[in-house]
C-alpha cells in the first residue's frame, strides 16, 4: 500500500471515530448530566491536611478566600513543612535514605486544568512540592526523577543546597548504630517473618479482630524506647532530639503532607510532599510521588491523598480508588474506608502482619464533605491519629478507622 492510500484510509478512518464519538458522547462531560454524580460547590473554601504545628493552614486558608489559586495555596501549606529543619519527614531536615543522602518525593495536581505533575527520588531541592508543579507547568512530562529533576530545577531557578541537617544527621547515626534496614523480603513476602524478637502471645487473638480493643503493647514499646534512648545518650546525641530519634527509629513511616483544597468557585488541587520512607534503600520511591496513589485530584470529584506505608498504597491505588468509588455515590468515609479494606484485603486480612501497617487517607469531596481515614487508630503509645480540616473555622479532628489499635514498629523489638 503507497503513503497516500494508507494516509486516506487513515483520515478516513480517524474522521469515522470522530463522527461515532460526537453522536455518542455528551457535549462536556459531567455537567450535561451523565452518569458522573453532582456535587455541587459549597460556595466557600475547604483545606484538609495533617496538623502542621504552623499557621500555613489559617494563611492558606487566607489566600484562598483573596482568590489565590487552589494549588497555590496547596502548596503554601507544603512549603511550611519544607521549610521546617524539625520536621523529619518532609523537605529540609528530612531524614535521609540508608546511604544518608535525603531524597525527596512530591506530586501536585491541579483541578482547573486537569494537569499533573511530580517529582522522585529528588536530591538538593529543598520544594520538592513546588517543583513537581514546575514539572507540568515547564515540561511536557507529568514525572522526573533523580538527577534529570534536579537539573530540571536548577534549570528553573531553584536553589540546590545540603538538606541533611545535623540533627537528622544524628538520628540517621542512631539508626545506623541500632543496624536494621529495609534489604530482605517485604511484609507481603510469603518469606516475612514477624519480628522474632517480638514476644510470643504479645497479640492476644481476639485483639487481632476488628474493633477489638488493641493489646496493651505499653510495656514492650516503653522498654525498646528506654533502650534506644541510652543508646542515643551514649552515642552523644542531644537530649532535645533523643524522643524524635527514637521515634523514627521505631516507627519509620511517619510524616509527609498531603494537602487538598477547595474553593468558593468549586475548583479543587491536590499536593504531597515527603522525603519518603526513612532509611529506605537508595533509588526507592513511594506513593507519594504516584499520581493515583500519594495525590489525585478529580475537578468534578474531589481531591484526596496519603501518609503512610507507600508500598501498600502504590498497591491498591489508593487516592485513585478513593475518588472513583465517590464517583460512584460512595461518602468521602466509605470510600477512604474501602481503600483500606483494599489493604487489607491484599493480606487476606492477616494482622499478624497488617498489625506494622499505617496509612491515613486525607479526603475531600467537591460538595465540602470529607473525611480522615486511618488503618489504625492510634499512633505510638495509645495517641488518637488525626487530621485537619478548614472550612471556615480550623480544627483538629480524630480520623475514623478501620482497625482499632495501634501500628506496631516494624523495627524489631
Ligand atoms: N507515604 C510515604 C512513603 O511511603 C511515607 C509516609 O507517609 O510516612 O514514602
Amino acid at each position: 500500500m503507497d503513503t497516500l492510500t494508507t494516509r486516506r484510509k487513515f483520515l478516513s478512518r480517524s474522521a469515522l471515530t470522530a463522527a461515532s464519538l460526537a453522536s455518542l458522547s455528551p457535549v462536556s462531560g459531567a455537567e450535561e448530566g451523565n452518569q458522573q454524580p453532582q456535587f455541587k460547590s459549597p460556595g466557600k473554601p475547604v483545606i484538609i491536611t495533617r496538623e502542621t504545628g504552623d499557621a500555613t493552614v489559617a494563611e492558606a486558608y487566607a489566600m484562598l478566600l483573596q482568590g489565590a489559586d487552589t494549588l497555590d495555596a496547596a502548596l503554601h501549606v507544603c512549603a511550611g513543612r519544607e521549610n521546617d529543619p524539625n520536621d523529619h519527614s518532609v523537605g529540609y531536615g528530612g531524614l535521609p535514605n540508608e546511604d544518608g543522602v535525603v531524597e525527596l518525593d512530591a506530586s501536585v495536581m491541579h483541578g482547573p486544568t486537569r494537569r499533573a505533575g511530580a517529582v522522585g527520588a529528588c536530591q538538593n531541592i529543598r520544594h520538592a512540592g513546588l517543583l513537581a508543579k514546575k514539572v507540568m507547568e515547564r515540561s511536557s512530562h507529568v514525572m522526573m526523577v533523580g538527577e534529570g529533576a534536579e537539573r530540571f530545577a536548577i534549570a528553573e531557578g531553584f536553589k540546590k543546597e545540603d538538606l541533611f541537617t545535623n540533627d537528622a544527621r544524628k538520628i540517621w547515626l542512631l539508626w545506623k548504630e541500632n543496624g536494621r534496614g529495609w534489604w530482605g523480603p517485604g511484609i507481603d513476602s510469603p518469606d516475612w517473618k514477624p519480628p522474632v524478637d517480638t514476644p510470643k502471645g504479645a497479640i492476644p487473638k481476639a485483639a487481632l479482630m476488628p474493633r477489638h480493643p488493641a493489646p496493651d503493647q505499653a510495656e514492650m514499646v516503653l522498654s525498646e524506647m528506654k533502650r534506644l534512648t541510652a543508646l542515643a545518650d551514649r552515642m552523644g546525641i542531644p537530649s532535645n532530639l533523643h524522643r524524635e530519634a527514637v521515634r523514627e527509629i521505631l516507627w519509620p513511616t511517619t510524616g509527609t503532607i498531603h494537602v487538598s483544597t477547595l474553593n468558593a468557585a468549586g475548583e479543587m488541587s491536590g499536593a504531597t510532599t515527603t522525603s519518603g520512607l526513612a532509611w529506605k534503600i537508595p533509588g526507592r520511591l513511594g506513593d507519594s510521588p504516584i499520581i493515583g496513589a500519594g495525590c489525585y485530584t478529580d475537578q468534578d470529584i474531589g481531591s484526596a491523598g496519603a501518609t503512610g506505608n507507600g508500598e501498600e498504597n502504590i498497591k491498591v491505588a489508593g487516592a485513585h480508588t478513593i475518588i472513583d468509588m465517590m464517583r460512584q455515590g460512595a461518602s468521602p468515609k466509605e470510600a477512604g474506608m474501602e481503600a483500606l479494606r483494599r489493604i487489607a484485603r491484599n493480606y487476606n486480612n492477616d494482622m499478624t502482619r497488617l498489625r506494622y501497617l499505617d496509612m491515613i487517607y486525607y479526603i475531600l469531596r467537591r460538595d465540602g464533605a470529607y473525611a480522615g481515614v486511618s488503618l489504625w487508630s492510634t499512633r505510638g503509645i495509645g495517641s488518637q491519629k488525626k487530621f485537619v480540616i478548614h472550612d471556615g473555622t480550623l480544627r483538629t479532628e480524630p480520623c475514623d478507622y478501620l482497625f482499632e489499635g495501634t501500628t506496631l514498629s516494624i523495627h524489631p523489638f
